[in-house]
């Protein structure tokens, strides 16, 4: 068997190990990455770059459908738009080849050294990587973990036939005629949408009395609205129970929320309940690291485990599951290493879904600021009282942009919004809670008209009491 050394060997080439690669070789150190399923992870393979792909496509043929059907900004199309959902998957997966080949690049340029194949532990410092090939014994100083997650299973309906996850959902080469998604969470309900919009007949079957239940319900209005009005069922209180093939047809089973069984025929079933820290087959267990139940490995605020010079970060730490959360402590743990002072406390990390529309969360909400001991002050902008939204067809879907300030020193703690493209804001939004700023630092930024930003500075004005485009509150 070969054998090899390093200063830094990083397992799982996702958004949490391919910047702590490129940043360890930034570095000038010694670095091997192996992953076995291409560079990317989950993000760029199957998870956040093909989704968005597929939302786009989805809604650029939804829009010509728009035009063909009616006047939609004085446009006619004399031909409703076809699907070919072949050729969509292909040219989706060509943005996939496109980037995670210049990832490989990445790494090159920055000396960091790739090997393809699956890496399983002996003890918390060597690794045996299996490459099809050949088998390559690597003893590292340091170890960065970034395994990633993998989707969950329903035990009584496991992956197979018509039971899919997302991972083939973003893979497929014919529309579902009737899909039916478990699972109204951010990723089915991103892609039970996209579904909808390119034509197929979808339906919710979610355990939860709420779809997105960790956002409130004025923020997920917009998203219930849209469903209503594109005819797509959402069953709230109700549980998968299996899948059942009667008289050539395949039908879900579920508990209503009444405790009543009942079918609902489906050609594909998108199981989208949750994903879990990738553990299994690789050795964790003879590393000696502490966990948290089990589920996840358990680190402090630099990412370190609790075996000295290992190092885990991304989403087999655990909550949140983004990829940005991944990238920011790949970047801190390479420069730790280096010897650089860092820590991991942001304080607060963004998220979007990508529905229809969109909704961004930063910080608290109303309601947890409320249950924190906090007097507020709020402020909501409805998008549709700005020129930018309407000139880009958006803004009549119920979106707003919501901002939540402590009330004796206007501290900003929380930024939401809910509207087609809200997710470009995200940026703003999340400068503006790490820089500390207040109402008034937002007010009196100058933001550019006519964009979007614009809506989040009327946010801030209405909290201060005093919008210009739309009505101040009654004091
Ligand atoms: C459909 C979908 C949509 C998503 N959309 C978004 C989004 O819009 N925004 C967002 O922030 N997040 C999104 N996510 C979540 C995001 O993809 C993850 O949070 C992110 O990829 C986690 O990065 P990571 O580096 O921790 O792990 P991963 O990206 O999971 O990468 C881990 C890699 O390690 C490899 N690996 C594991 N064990 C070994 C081993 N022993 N040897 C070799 N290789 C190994 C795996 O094969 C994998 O390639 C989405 C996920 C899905 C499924």
């Amino acid at each position: 068997m070969k054998t090899r050394n390093c200063q830094v060997l990083v397992i799982g080439g996702g958004p949490g190990g391919y910047p702590a690669a490129i940043r360890a070789g930034q570095l000038g150190l010694d670095v091997i990455i192996v992953d076995k399923d291409g560079l990317g992870g989950t993000c760029l393979n199957r998870g956040c770059i093909p989704s968005k792909a597929v939302i786009h496509a989805a809604s650029k043929f939804e829009h010509m459908g728009e035009h063909a059907s009616g006047e939609a900004l004085g446009i006619t199309l004399a031909e409703a738009p076809k699907l070919d959902m072949g050729k969509l998957t292909s040219w989706k997966d060509g943005i996939v080849t496109k980037l995670t080949s210049g990832v490989g690049q990445l790494l090159k340029t920055a000396g960091a050294e790739h090997i393809s194949g699956w890496a399983k532990f002996s003890d918390a410092k060597t690794c045996v990587v299996d490459t099809g090939t050949e088998e390559i014994e690597i003893t590292a100083e340091h170890v960065i973990l970034a395994t990633g997650s993998v989707e969950v299973e329903l035990p009584f309906m496991p992956f197979s036939g018509p039971v899919i996850g997302s991972t083939e959902a973003l893979d497929q080469t014919e529309l579902p005629n009737k899909l039916v998604v478990v699972g109204a969470g951010y990723i089915g309900l991103e892609l039970g949408i996209a579904m909808r919009k390119l034509g197929s007949d979808v339906t919710f079957i979610e355990a939860a009395p709420a779809i997105l239940p960790i956002y409130d319900k004025e923020i997920t209005r917009p998203i219930t609205m849209w469903l209503k009005k594109h005819k797509v069922a959402v069953n709230l209180s109700c549980k998968a129970k299996g899948v059942v093939e009667d008289g050539g047809k395949t039908f879900l089973e579920y508990e209503d929320a009444k405790g009543g069984t009942q079918r609902i025929e489906a050609d594909k079933i998108l199981v989208a309940v949750g994903r879990k820290a990738c553990l299994d087959g690789w050795g964790v267990e003879t590393m000696g690291l502490d966990m948290v139940d089990g589920r996840f490995i358990k680190v402090d605020d630099q990412c370190r485990t609790g075996m000295r010079n290992v190092w885990a970060i991304g989403d087999v730490i655990g909550e949140p599951l983004l990829a940005h959360k991944a990238t920011a402590q790949g970047e801190m743990v390479a420069e730790l290493i280096a010897g650089h002072r860092r820590s991991f406390d942001p304080v607060s990390i963004a998220a979007v879904c990508f529905t229809e529309p969109e909704i961004v969360g930063v910080g608290l909400t109303p309601d947890e600021a409320k249950a924190k001991g906090e007097e507020i002050v709020t402020g909501k902008f409805p998008l549709a009282a700005s020129g930018r939204y309407l000139s880009m067809e958006a803004g009549l879907d119920g979106g707003f942009v919501r901002v939540t300030a402590r009330k004796d020193d206007h501290v900003i703690l929380g930024i939401h919004a809910v509207g087609t493209h809200v997710s470009e804001l995200s940026g703003e939004f999340a400068l503006a809670i790490e820089m500390g700023a207040r109402l008034e630092d937002i007010a009196g930024t100058i933001h550019v008209h006519p964009t979007l930003t614009e809506g989040f500075a009327e946010s801030v004005l209405t909290a201060l009491g005093h919008p210009i485009h739309i009505p101040a509150p009654k004091k």
